[in-house]
């Protein structure tokens, strides 16, 4: 499998919910500023109302806006009425290149070594281990000799 193989996830922009993946992806537009799809996830709702496009080639078409459930921001529209040559148009989702942001699965990194690693046992972070040791000896210690004092005077009382 290739990198380019990978499927991608396409998420709200603001919430981060995942809206849709590359698997229904079918094409972008250009007029929309959109990415197009057969199917979006159940974390979008088509709101109920319709709306009328000003848009140049879809002027006059009706749409109704498409909501991410995580945040209630509108993340793109779907056309439920178009003339004959633009039926390609009806009944696919468009989320919006603006709102959505995309991530490719299997580009997490692997590589740990790439990562700055800050949290290595240096000499410092050792003497303050030891430091944080000898703190809770030492409330061990007041600990222990409550605990024996409450005992004796215990064994006083019960003598
Ligand atoms: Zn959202």
């Amino acid at each position: 499998m290739s990198e380019n193989e990978f499927p991608s996830l396409f998420c709200c922009g603001r919430c981060r919910v995942v809206l849709g993946d590359s698997i229904a992806w079918i094409g972008n537009d250009q007029e929309e500023i959109a990415f197009v799809f057969s199917g979006v996830s159940h974390n979008v709702h088509v709101k109920g109302k319709k709306l009328i496009s000003g848009i140049a080639e879809t002027n006059g078409c009706i749409f109704f806006p498409l909501v991410c459930d995580g945040c209630f921001s509108t993340v793109g529209k779907v056309y439920r009425a178009t003339p004959k040559h633009l039926d390609y148009k009806k009944n696919v989702f468009f989320l919006f290149a603006n709102a959505v942001t995309s991530y490719k699965l299997g580009s997490t990194n692997e590589n740990v070594s790439e990562f700055e690693i800050e949290d290595t046992v240096t000499l410092e972070h050792v003497s303050y281990l030891m430091m944080e040791i000898k703190k809770m000896k030492e409330v061990l210690l007041v600990m222990e000799s409550r605990l024996s004092a409450l005992e004796s005077e215990f064994n006083f009382c019960e003598n």
